[in-house]
């Protein structure tokens, strides 16, 4: 798995028995974590669940109730040991946290108080400002830039300190759905390229998919499941787990043609039709919205349906959840519907049955993998 480190060499961070207290209250208990060098890490959880705590503790910027925490095998002690530790760190928060002066100086102030040279300042700058699409607005005072903006100088600012571990408190929660769609891929393009140790947190399920290496699901100021994305949200250690990861089908596929928008997507031998422009040949995770596939009977004839895909499949699971039902399809792999107790009865549907599953192409999410 990417990621990993080789055998014996330390964690990039590494924390044993931490726990926090705020208001008198335990808020954060984990008896142990590690992050691996060069793996982007996301704590994904409910509102509340303690994900900004555990940031400011892993970043230095909270004093833990108890616990160690080390980078690179180094333990981190009180005093000026942690103030040096923290100049090697970089935290973008929720809020751009901008000074009030020019977009450059924002960059270039972070690396002034770090003693870098001169040359190095103006070089890195110029760098990061461009690499996130914002070096146009340099001598633009900050207040004046957009929510988007800011996120990009936030972030410029954040990679010109070449920290050893990024740190980031739900980046991109404030932005409007297109503004984070491009700053969430351009952002995705520079960790792979950068391969910075980064741990952010979010509640946001896409964006743990399209950017972690491995996912901590945090609950109660606890981690309740750690690994692989994919793994993580296609099987749920338990149902509060599931309750908040959940949300479709997580499949895996491989594109097989391109045209005009339109791809074909294999998915152990069954063919999908979605909307994307990713090339022929790509490796995707597939997701679809449980409530989006739905069910009917076979028919001798292909009925018209606005729905571009249409699967023959066997009933082999179903169970109620809330006034709903989960079915479970076999049609080459497993497919989830989520549909009403109505429709299955109308349906006159039963386990063993033959149906037809169908869906747009627009609601397959496809995201290319590493
Ligand atoms: P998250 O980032 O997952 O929303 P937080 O880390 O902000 O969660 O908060 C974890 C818990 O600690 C919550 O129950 C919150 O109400 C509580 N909390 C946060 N800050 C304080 C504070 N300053 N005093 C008391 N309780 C706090």
């Amino acid at each position: 798995m990417s990621g990993q480190p080789a055998a014996g060499s330390p964690s990039a961070l590494e924390v044993t028995m931490l726990t926090a207290v705020l208001g008198g209250q335990k808020v954060l208990e984990i008896p142990s974590l590690q992050v691996f060098p060069n793996e982007v890490l996301v704590v994904i959880g409910p509102n509340g669940s303690g994900k900004t705590t555990l940031l400011f503790c892993l970043s230095l910027l909270l004093k833990p109730a108890t616990g160690a925490i080390s980078y690179q095998g180094v333990p981190v002690a009180d005093g000026p040991s942690t103030l040096r530790k923290r100049r090697e760190l970089a935290v973008v928060f929720q809020e751009s946290l901008l000074l009030n002066t020019t977009v450059q100086d924002n960059v270039t102030l972070g690396l002034r108080l770090r003693g870098v040279s001169g040359e190095k300042i103006r070089e890195r700058t110029q760098t990061w400002l461009e690499r996130f699409g914002v070096s146009a607005l340099s001598r633009r005072q900050a207040k004046t830039l957009s929510g988007g903006e800011a996120k990009r100088v936030s972030l410029a600012r954040a990679f010109a300190l070449q920290p050893e571990v990024l740190f980031l408190d739900e980046p991109f929660s404030a932005l409007d759905s297109p503004t984070r769609q491009a700053l969430l891929e351009d952002f995705q393009t520079v960790l792979r390229e950068t391969r910075v140790t980064t741990v952010m947190v979010t509640h946001d399920r896409n964006e743990a998919l399209v950017l972690a290496d491995r996912v901590a699901v945090l609950m109660n100021g606890r981690i309740r499941q750690i690994g692989r994305p994919e793994e993580v949200f296609s099987s749920p250690v338990d149902e509060e787990v599931a309750g908040f990861v959940e949300a479709g089908n997580v499949l895996h596929g491989v594109l097989n043609s391109q045209s005009n928008g339109l791809v074909s997507v294999d998915i152990a031998g069954r063919q999908l039709q979605a909307a994307s422009n990713l090339g022929a040949g790509t490796r995707v995770t597939v997701l679809l919205n449980y409530e989006d596939v739905t069910l009917s009977m076979p028919l001798p004839q292909t009925a018209p349906s606005s729905a571009r895909n249409q699967l023959r499949g066997k009933i082999i699971r179903v169970f109620p959840v809330g006034s709903q039902l989960k079915v479970y399809l076999d049609c080459g792999f497993t497919l989830a519907s989520l549909i009403t107790r109505r429709s299955w009865e109308e349906l006159g549907l039963e386990v063993g049955r033959e149906v037809v599953a169908s869906f747009k192409a627009s609601s397959v999410h496809l995201i290319a993998k590493r």
